[in-house]
């Protein structure tokens, strides 16, 4: 079967590619095995160099890459664009730091000297999704290619076309052959991929369901896997906090992407003290937003990317809404042609619907409301998810206490919910573990090698 490139916001059919056969895919293999001991000897500036020149190219093709991210996955081109940045931003931080991030550890012992040494495991395979088309990509691939690995991409089905284009990039910027791949395959394939012997870890960005298959197939052939799953996080706001401020922040966090950002805000956690006032000024951030072509500077919010998440999400809303959650705007698909969903928000989510305990990846906003702060905590650690949240207080020492006692990856006072290279990501619970970005994402894949010596 093919992969089909299809415009989300036309249902226009922009082309299609066929998915390898398995004689294809073991010449992926083979060109990744013999590359693997040349890239690992590589002097470390010369990956580094590598990275700067991704780096620049990306910026110089920036607006054609943003331009297929948007015509393929549908987010507003401005949104593609920033992205296409992020990327060169951090292939730019791990040239800057690997060198320190790599660099031997001395700790005293019993041994005239010990030391630990940071070596590449070897090739990685990355299973990315369609949300992020590019930088899920690049915040996997840059540190792992500084460190000496190489990568191997099985890319979502729906974004074919960025999958090749991202290797093209690595093969325009010099990599030499086999150090970074796409492989063109399906979901069904992955695990002959992940079960080869010379494969050597894998990480996935995407859906619980593919987390615990790609997951439980690395640890029957013990290989080291990072999951980053899905999310549901919080957006508390106590009853201290600056509402009109928030408020903007808020439609912000959970619109930007069309809604369908792991970290976006998910579960409005209000307060009661200021409930009323928070709901009325969000419906009307929300009935603001503008929604039509993504390549126009005029809209703010695009089409979901495929017409079944759109459909999947609208029977979520509808199930919730017949469990007893209230509709307060949108809440229905907009006719005509590409996968527009109307800016949404739900009130009075309650456990049990499927809004409280799924995550809702599309443009819909949940509202729970808390009783007091103690009562918002309990909400939102009450999820099954934590991979972020945040708290809007005027007080920033309470926000801090708040903070440290929400179970989830990242949590951010007064801020959305953000990566940044510098800062470690990832989540715990069904958010999956493992990190990726800062010197910890670089870690993961590393042989972290005790070296004696008398
Ligand atoms: P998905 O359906 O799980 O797909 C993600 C990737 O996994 C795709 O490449 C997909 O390939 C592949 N895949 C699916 N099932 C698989 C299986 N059984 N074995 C091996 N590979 C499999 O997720 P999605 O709908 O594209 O992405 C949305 C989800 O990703 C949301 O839950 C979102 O929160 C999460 N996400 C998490 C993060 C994070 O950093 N934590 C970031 C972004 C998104 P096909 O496309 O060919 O099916």
């Amino acid at each position: 079967m093919a992969f089909e490139s299809i415009n989300p916001a036309t249902d226009e059919h922009l082309a299609s590619f066929e998915a390898w056969d398995a004689a294809r895919i073991e010449q992926a293999l083979a060109a990744a095995d013999r590359a693997r001991p040349q890239w690992h000897q590589t002097p470390l500036e010369e990956r580094c160099a590598l990275l700067r020149r991704t780096a620049e190219v990306l910026r110089a093709q920036e607006a054609e890459l943003a331009r297929l991210i948007t015509l393929e996955m549908g987010k507003l081109y401005r949104e593609a664009r920033a992205e296409i940045e992020k990327c060169a931003w951090v292939c730019e931080y791990y040239a800057d730091e690997a060198a320190r991030f790599l660099a031997d550890e001395v700790i005293e012992t019993d041994a005239t000297r010990s030391f630990v040494a940071y070596q590449p495991l070897g090739t990685v395979l990355a299973v990315m999704p369609w949300n992020f088309p590019f930088w899920q990509v690049f915040r996997f691939a840059a540190p792992a290619l500084a460190a000496g690995n190489t990568g191997l991409l099985k890319h979502a089905s729906n974004v074919p076309q960025c999958a090749l284009a991202i290797e093209r990039v690595f093969r325009e910027a010099g990599a030499p052959e086999g150090v970074f791949t796409t492989l063109m395959i399906r979901a069904s394939q992955v695990e002959g991929v992940i079960r080869d012997p010379r494969v050597h870890a894998v990480t996935l960005t995407g859906s619980e369901p593919a987390g615990r298959s790609v997951a439980s197939i690395a640890a029957s052939e013990i290989k080291k896997s990072v999951l980053e799953l899905g999310g549901s996080d919080a957006f508390v706001v106590l009853e201290d906090a600056d509402l009109e401020w928030t408020v903007q922040q808020g439609v912000m966090s959970r619109f930007l992407n069309a809604g369908q950002s792991c970290i976006a805000a998910k579960r409005f956690i209000i307060v009661d003290a200021i409930a009323e006032d928070f709901l009325e000024r969000f419906r009307a951030g929300v009935e603001a937003l503008q929604v039509g072509d993504p390549f126009d500077d005029s809209t703010s919010l695009g089409p979901m990317a495929r017409r079944d998440l759109r459909a999947e999400l609208h029977q979520q809303v509808q199930d919730s809404i017949a469990a007893g959650a209230v509709a307060v705007t949108g809440c229905h698909e907009i006719e005509g042609p590409g996968a527009f969903y109307a800016p949404s928000i739900i009130d009075r989510v309650q456990p049990g619907q499927r809004a409280w305990e799924e995550e809702l990846f599309g443009p819909v906003a949940i509202v729970i409301r808390a009783r007091d702060e103690a009562h918002a905590l309990e909400i939102a650690n009450g999820s099954r998810f934590g991979l972020g949240g945040s708290v809007w207080t005027g007080d920033s020492a309470r926000g801090e206490a708040f903070a440290r006692r929400m179970q989830c990856g990242a949590a951010f006072v007064n801020g959305l919910v953000k990566s940044d290279p510098r800062l470690p990501f990832g989540g715990v619970k069904a958010s999956g573990y493992g990190r990726e970005l800062s010197h910890h994402g670089l870690h993961e894949f590393l042989n972290i090698k005790t070296i004696w010596i008398r």
